[in-house]
């Protein structure tokens, strides 16, 4: 039976109990006396029957799946001939079926829900997971309590609310409004799926697993992805280790987490050599959803960083805007500014020639660019008028 071991100090504790370690609340992470790797997604292109050997519960409920993963890696020509790298791959997560990869998480949370008798889910967001908590939610019959920030406009209020969700903006600090929820679900059995939640972890791992089995297990140099919570890139790092111990890979790609630089509390972290994460002041970034001041799984991160497995970057405003763009105009690609961090650090470390050539390289584009349209106005975004009556002036235009 898998059960759950914290990550600071691998204290033992069942499936169904805590989500954070009683003695260090560092978050715990999901173990398996024996790993079988997942089916190949060209035999089941299911998202919860084919990942059935790598997801820790026994009785799983395929009809609740929206259709999340199974999501296309793409070759980046524009960007290679850009970058003069060689391969570059984009795995395009914004085809979730709530438009984020958090998706994947909440399909396995929802699972895990159920399994435990519990009738009400809830999440804690600042836009995406809302969205994927309540969508889930409705399919599965379930209540959904879910908070988000104080100042979140409606526009972005809206497209969660549709889905039926007990829905609330948290008057006060965000921060806290994380911890506050964790203790109203555990008097009120509502099971919060927030960043690293352990089955949140386990359902986000399946996005690394995919992007090796689309290369057909060749290795990879590097995985670049957003960091926000470290949820995510905890659960990329954790897949990778187990393809490695699997034998499907000899060797882990190293995973670069990159924030905003107006948000960077991990990279802060990891620049000044620190082992713990302190909260970042005055967060200010377009990157909504990558803006987390006070990352719960931080120190995580940072310890896979001094194991050499991990590293966290920043990049500026006007390179996560000039990634948008381009993704959009030279790769067909609308990801919102979260979506288009790893692909900036990618265009300023190849132009740094940090990234050499024949380095391998995956970036993960997170979420749509039609969850969050308020960046759209920093671009030069404009249509022209012609009369239906002499249309070859649209040729000079
Ligand atoms: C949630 C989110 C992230 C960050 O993921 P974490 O697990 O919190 O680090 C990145 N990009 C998008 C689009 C997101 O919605
Ligand atoms: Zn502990």
């Amino acid at each position: 039976m898998p059960y759950l071991v914290c990550v600071a100090c691998g204290k033992r504790y069942p499936l169904d109990t805590a989500l954070r370690c009683g003695n260090c609340d560092e978050p715990l992470e999901v173990h398996y006396d024996s790993l079988k790797p997942p089916a190949r997604i060209k035999d089941d292109p299911c998202f919860v029957t084919r990942n059935t050997n790598v997801f820790p519960l026994p009785d799983l409920r395929p009809e609740l799946s929206l259709g999340e993963g199974t999501t296309p890696l793409l070759r980046a020509s524009n960007l290679q001939a850009e970058t003069g790298l060689e391969c570059v791959y984009l795995k395009n997560e914004t085809v979730n079926p709530t438009w984020s990869f958090k998706d994947r998480g909440t399909s396995l949370g929802v699972q895990a829900a159920i399994w435990f008798g519990l009738k009400s889910i809830g999440t804690v967001s600042s836009g995406n997971m809302a969205a994927s908590i309540a969508a889930f939610a409705a399919r599965a019959g379930l209540e959904a309590y879910v908070f988000v920030q104080e100042g979140m406009p409606d526009g972005k209020i809206q497209p969660i609310a549709i889905y039926g969700p007990h829905l609330n903006r948290g008057i006060g600090d965000y921060g806290q409004l994380y911890f506050n929820a964790l203790d109203l679900g555990e008097k009120h059995g509502i099971y919060f799926i927030s960043s690293d939640n352990p089955f949140r972890v386990e359902g986000q791992k399946t996005v690394a697993y995919e992007i090796l089995d689309q290369l057909d297990y060749e290795p990879l140099d590097f995985i670049f992805m957003p960091v926000s919570s470290g949820g995510n890139m905890a659960a990329v790092i954790k897949a990778c280790e187990e393809m490695e111990a699997l034998g499907l890979i000899k060797k882990a790609p190293m995973i670069i987490g990159v924030q905003a630089a107006g948000c960077s509390p991990i990279a802060k972290a990891v620049a000044e050599d620190k082992d713990q994460i302190e909260h970042f002041h005055n967060p200010n970034t377009m990157a909504h959803a990558i803006s987390n001041p006070m990352p719960p799984s931080g120190n995580r991160i940072l310890r896979k960083v001094k194991e050499g497995r991990a590293n966290v970057i920043t990049v500026t405003e006007e390179e996560i805007l000039a990634a948008q763009a381009f993704l959009a105009s030279q790769e067909g690609l609308f990801v919102q500014p979260a979506g288009a961090v790893p692909v900036a650090a990618v265009r300023r470390l190849a132009g740094e020639s940090t990234l050499k050539p024949e380095h391998k390289i995956a970036a993960i584009l997170t979420g749509s660019g039609l969850k969050d349209t308020s960046a759209l106005a920093h671009h030069t975004l404009k249509a022209g008028a012609v009369p239906v009556t002499n249309l070859e002036l649209a040729l000079n235009k």
